[in-house]
């Protein structure tokens, strides 16, 4: 049967799950990588070797099913670490971008770029 490798996967997902309330964050309670949770895919037999995958990801397959190639899965609470498929939701890359910049997770690029059109502004205003 190919669900058995599934179903193992997510034995062993609900076990490092700090399982709550369905509108508070559930935790991940195992190792983490760059904040998010992480866990082995266990040996799919057709992959041949076992990899690492990202929780919140698992979490998000569980429950709703295949993650298309080129969306990736987003936190509405922030929080990494969470696994509650409550606080997790679909983007493309371009829109987990923007929702970090809109919330101030990527401090760097707004300083940026608001450096970069008041140095174009006031380039304009000499030229004037
Ligand atoms: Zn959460």
């Amino acid at each position: 049967m190919r669900t058995t490798s599934r179903d193992s996967l997510a034995n062993r997902f609900w076990k490092h799950v700090d399982k709550k309330e369905p509108n508070e964050c559930w935790n991940w309670t195992a190792a983490t990588a760059h904040g998010y949770g992480r866990i082995g895919s266990g040996s799919f037999p057709s992959e041949g070797r076992p990899r690492i995958l990202l929780a919140h990801r698992v979490s998000y397959e569980i429950h709703f099913g295949e993650i298309p190639s080129d969306m990736m899965v987003c936190h509405r609470c922030d929080n990494k670490r969470c696994v509650n498929p409550n606080h997790l939701f679909l983007g493309s890359q371009m829109d987990n971008i923007l929702d970090a910049v809109s919330k101030g997770r990527i401090s760097g690029l707004n300083r940026f770029s608001k450096r970069n059109s008041l140095g174009r502004f006031s380039n304009i205003s000499q030229s004037l």
